[in-house]
């Protein structure tokens, strides 16, 4: 079948500097986007066109315009980037209306592609890039990338007209809640935490404001938080008149864990956040329930507001959207609003509908292969594919959030990962459906060979997970609970990364809460142990553990200490000691990974390529 032609035209054409030194140039090409490639030529009278350039759609990861201050320099001002393999293609189109067309065609040809999470909406340029100043070309986005291309979930309303009258508003700051990509002339780019100048704020959904370099355009208003002001209407989380037996009663209809409001206090100018949770309390709460708590302000300094454990913010929306990503202390995040009059839950997904479903017809179930954190695991068959199905006990996963997260799952794709093949919703219990890995999980693994495994072979097994994490740290995925208890054996002893992402689902707040008894202390970073804070060197740091797991045969580190007396140690500065079977070179990476401050510690890629040279130094 022939490809069929989407798209064609002139435009301008960067070279890629594929080399550090090689100088940048700009030309002229003509671009022929098919149902396969992208390609391009050289067109000069007289002359048969010459191909110049051919990419593959499926190698690309990521398409969208460039917002950049810098001055243009070709004929051509609308850029646009095309990121496939480990290159950046820069595109200049003639006309704004030029770029949208070509950017919305690229991402529908390449939305089922393995895209990045993030991406860099400005230039890469002399050596680093212009919106985060990273230096590393190949570094993870600073920009939540959207393939459906909208900055927000929810379609943002029509700009109003920039010749909208000015109000007199004074000097009014706001603070950007999250980034937001301009999309054309009249609006403007948001950098979160960065602070504002008020122009306008007479539209209920653009408000117009002013950046530190004096540039002004619209912004839409739920992305910014006035900073000295309490006028929270435009949020949908807000809830003016409603007292605390009618929160309960709404949020309990929602019946969704995380759903939340926030709600005017019986005191005047207090305000309280509502939170609904199915996770068993501990002192005999019932359950399901609605907990409720009062946003504080400190009493003294600077006025700053908090909720339960003490993370200060300069006004409420900035709170509640941190705790929309962090519990922090909340019995669970803050995931989903919930108002009067507008019901949040007709977004839960609907995944029957979905390529990802898996029809209980096609599943057989066979014997028990062990049982974990959300129930039983057992063996089975799906389309004469040998497979792992995990039954899902309802009261442990919040389900309608997993459903929704399954999808961003599925996508991972990596032969180091231990792959989710789908999810069968219409039977009860839910059940996941993963890859098969014959030799069960590393931990067990290692203590069964114990005496019989070589400095090779565990070098090796540390290389297999350096290079499933590095897959997931460059699709800005955070795996959260990275053990060798999580990682899983293939039937030629090859080792897979499993389970990524999936404490945010456990309800069971003795394992997702860091003083909870089960909280996997032992395997992580001081900042998560102290505030929560997740992140790909918080990975790291578990990685290094699980390098000492391999090195250690699978021995439980700090065997005989308590969770508290780990951490006093670490306080201390004192960490787990050399392995006997580890080289010197594998103990300088695991003392590498613990690093106090997360950005002392080496990346995913920079371990691979520590460990594949330590491998090749020992095999050749
Ligand atoms: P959970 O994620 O619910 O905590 P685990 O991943 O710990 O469950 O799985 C429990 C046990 O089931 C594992 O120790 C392993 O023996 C077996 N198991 C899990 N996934 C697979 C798989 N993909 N292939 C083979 N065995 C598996």
């Amino acid at each position: 079948m022939f490809p069929r032609v989407i798209l064609k035209g002139t435009m301008i054409k960067k070279s890629q500097q594929k080399k550090r030194t090689s100088p940048s140039n700009y030309k002229e090409r003509f671009f022929v986007l098919d149902t396969q490639d992208l390609k391009y030529s050289e067109r000069r009278p007289g002359k048969k066109p010459m191909l110049k350039g051919c990419i593959e759609l499926s190698r690309i990861k990521c398409v969208e315009i460039v917002c950049t201050d810098v001055p243009i320099p070709c004929s051509f001002k609308y850029p646009f980037q095309v990121f496939h393999d480990s290159h950046y293609l820069y595109i200049f189109a003639p006309d704004n209306d030029c770029r949208q067309r070509w950017v919305r065609a690229l991402k529908e040809e390449t939305k089922y592609n393995n895209l990045v999470a993030k991406y860099h909406p400005n230039f890469w340029m002399e050596g680093k890039w212009r919106c985060c100043q990273q230096t590393e070309k190949l570094a993870a986005g600073c920009h939540v990338y959207d393939p459906e291309g909208c900055a927000s979930k929810k379609p943002l309303p029509q700009l109003p007209d920039p010749e909208t009258e000015l109000q007199d508003l004074g000097q009014q700051w706001v603070i950007a809640l999250q980034d937001y990509t301009a999309i054309g002339d009249d609006d403007l780019s948001l950098q979160k935490d960065q602070e504002y100048l008020l122009i306008n704020s007479s539209h209920s959904d653009w408000w117009s404001v002013q950046d530190d370099r004096g540039c002004s355009g619209f912004v839409p208003c739920t992305y910014v938080a006035e900073k000295y002001g309490n006028n929270f209407e435009r949020f949908e989380w807000y809830n003016k008149h409603i007292n605390r037996g009618g929160a309960e009663d709404l949020l309990m209809k929602e019946g969704k864990e995380g759903a939340f409001m926030v709600r005017d206090s019986r005191h005047a100018g207090v305000y309280t956040v509502s939170v609904f949770t199915k996770a068993p309390g501990s002192n005999g709460e019932k359950n399901p329930r609605v907990k409720h708590y009062q946003i504080r302000q400190t009493e003294t300094g600077r006025r700053a507001f908090y909720l339960a454990e003490k993370y200060l913010f300069s006004t409420i929306p900035e709170l509640i959207h941190y705790h929309q990503h962090n519990a922090a202390g909340l019995i669970t995040r803050l995931r989903h609003p919930v108002s009067q009059g507008i019901r949040c839950s007709q977004e839960a997904a609907d995944l029957s509908k979905d390529q990802w479903e898996i029809v209980p017809e096609e599943l057989n179930l066979g014997q028990e292969l062990g049982s974990g954190q959300f129930g039983l695991v057992l063996e089975g068959r799906w389309r004469e594919t040998r497979v792992a199905v995990k039954m899902i006990r309802e009261e442990c996963m919040s389900d309608d959030e997993f459903k929704e997260e399954a999808k961003v799952m599925m996508k991972l794709s990596h032969c180091k990962l231990v792959q989710l093949y789908g999810v069968c919703t219409q039977r009860s219990p839910m059940c996941l459906v993963f890859e098969f890995m014959e030799n069960g999980c590393l931990s067990d693994y290692l203590r069964e060979r114990k005496g019989r495994l070589s400095q090779n072979v565990m070098l090796g097994m540390c290389l297999d997970v350096s290079e499933g994490m590095s897959y997931l740290e460059n699709s800005n995925f955070i795996h959260r609970d990275l053990a060798a208890r999580n990682c899983l054996v293939s039937s030629d002893n090859e080792v897979k990364v499993s389970d990524f992402g999936m404490t945010r689902f456990v309800l069971d707040d003795q394992y997702t809460s860091s003083h909870g008894s089960k909280f996997p202390v032992k395997w992580s970073a001081p900042e998560v142990i102290k505030y929560s804070k997740f992140s790909s060197k918080s990975d790291v740091w578990s990685f290094g553990v699980l390098m000492w797991e391999v090195y250690n045969e699978g021995r439980l580190p700090y065997e005989n200490r308590s969770n508290s007396e780990v951490v006093e140690s670490l306080n201390k500065g004192l960490r787990l000691l050399k392995p006997r079977f580890a080289q010197d070179s594998v103990y300088v990476l695991m003392e590498w990974c613990w690093k106090e401050k997360p950005e002392d510690r080496p990346s995913f890629a920079l371990l691979l390529h520590e460990l594949a040279s330590i491998s090749d130094l020992t095999t050749s």
